[in-house]
């Protein structure tokens, strides 16, 4: 039922945030937990969390700290978690930790903590300002500004980190723009992801971008990438695509057919499968009460990974269902799409491949000396002689010594979130122990 390397998804303040961006697809699980205001991880479900998870996995241990907005835990928590791993650790192993966050919270503290303990960082903005203006604060003030001085910070610490731009209405015609911004900021690693469903339901809304829009989109960021000629500039689509070009394995579960390696543990032990699919259906216990190996023998975990591998007929003669794989599951089966209707984002992924694999084909063939010419012919060499290695390594190797840390933002400082009362008064109530 599954492989070796199974990741984790954290969601230790599950879906709170101190923004209120209005196409979150982690809002809608709030449903789940009616009458909790602030959950907060307790230290009993952090450790039980990380004993099982290193009783289950033998080499691998990599952990997403994730949300809502994971920071609301306060940097307190964070020594503990790196204090747990260690405890559970055996001698010589490492854990890899990454953190998905809008920023907000980020200070110097903050950055040289997630620095020091090899955190890989993504920073949630979706490009310039004005293709920005979706992620605002709960009193609708923008969020761009915050974002740039995280960054700012990150770098400053030398904190590994990428970029998370989502792909809504507001930016999909504008992947030129975006593309622009990432190179003008220097931000050599982005990740993109379509929004199709806001709040996680199953419902368009004015935020969703059509399977159209999606192709148009990512085909032009790839003719952005290529015309920057700099293959220092990582975007994971992109690069899931030489994977897939060069005959190699890509990483990405939307690329694999393969929704086995990736669970979800919420702010109270509950266990579900990847956090697109946090739902009473497909709940497969807690682990206080619960070992992560049987649960993964469960039977809302086999009925996840049995309904996931189903393909549409549609696919079944597709000249592209080897590298499509019929995509990810949510865009099969959310959107009122029955089980053998055809894939939200089918035509969208016909245009990328025919379009991305034509194009790769003649840059095999242009001689130059361009950059990224040079680049993939070393990359085919490398494939050719088989010693090629993924060009990013995702994966930070230790944990160092945790320490007790200040507030994340001074008690009397003005809130970042731009109401103009300190801190103390306005959002540092949201952070910390469960209310
Ligand atoms: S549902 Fe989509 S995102 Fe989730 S594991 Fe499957 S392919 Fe990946
Ligand atoms: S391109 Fe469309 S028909 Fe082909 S495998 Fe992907 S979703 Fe299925």
């Amino acid at each position: 039922m599954r492989k070796p390397h199974l990741g984790i998804l954290v969601k230790p303040a599950s879906w709170d945030c101190n923004m209120a961006c209005d196409y979150c697809y982690y809002r809608g699980v709030g449903a789940l937990y009616e009458g909790v205001e602030r959950p907060r991880m307790s230290p009993q479900v952090l450790d039980a969390l990380c004993q099982q998870y290193r009783e289950l996995e033998p080499s691998e241990m990599k952990i997403g700290w994730q949300g809502g907005e994971p920071t609301l835990m306060g940097l307190e928590f964070f020594p503990e978690l790196i204090k747990a791993e260690t405890r559970h650790a055996r001698p010589g192993e490492c854990w890899g930790n990454s953190l998905q966050t809008n920023g907000v919270l980020l200070n110097d503290d903050w950055c040289a903590f997630l620095a020091r303990n090899r955190f890989l960082v993504g920073l949630s903005v979706d490009g310039p300002a004005q293709l920005n203006r979706i992620r605002t604060f709960p009193n609708g003030r923008p969020t761009h500004e915050v974002a740039l001085r995280a960054a700012d910070l990150l770098k400053k610490h030398g904190c590994e980190f990428n970029i998370l731009v989502v792909i809504s209405a507001a930016n999909v015609e504008h992947p030129e723009e975006v593309f622009r911004f990432m190179v003008e900021n220097e931000f050599h690693f982005c990740q993109v992801i379509p929004c199709t469903e806001p709040g996680g339901g199953r419902e368009l809304t004015e935020h969703s971008i059509s399977a159209d829009q999606y192709g148009r989109f990512m085909t032009r960021l790839f003719d952005a990438w290529v015309d920057n000629d700099d293959p220092g500039f990582y975007v994971r689509d992109i690069d899931n695509w030489l994977h897939l070009y060069y005959g190699l394995s890509p990483e990405c579960c939307e690329y694999r057919r393969d929704c086995s390696n990736l669970i979800t543990i919420e702010w109270n032990g509950d266990v579900y499968p990847c956090d697109f699919w946090v739902s009473k259906r497909y709940r497969m216990g807690n682990v206080l009460e619960r070992t992560l190996a049987q649960m993964l023998q469960s039977r809302p975990w086999r009925r996840f990974v049995a309904d996931a591998q189903h393909r549409p007929a549609v696919c079944r003669d597709c000249e592209w269902l080897w590298a499509c794989q019929a995509g990810c599951y949510r865009h099969r089966a959310k959107l009122g799409l029955g089980a053998d209707q055809r894939p939200y984002l089918c035509s969208a992924k016909k245009r990328i491949f025919s379009h991305v694999f034509r194009k790769l084909d003649e840059l095999r063939a242009r001689p130059g000396t361009a950059r990224l010419c040079k680049f993939l012919s070393e990359l085919e060499q490398k494939v050719s002689a088989g010693a090629f290695g993924r060009p990013l390594s995702a994966g930070p190797d230790s944990a160092s010594e945790p320490r007790s840390v200040a507030p994340a933002s001074g008690r009397n400082d003005l809130c970042p979130c731009g109401s103009g009362r300190k801190f103390k008064n306005c959002c540092m109530k949201r952070v910390g122990a469960p209310g």
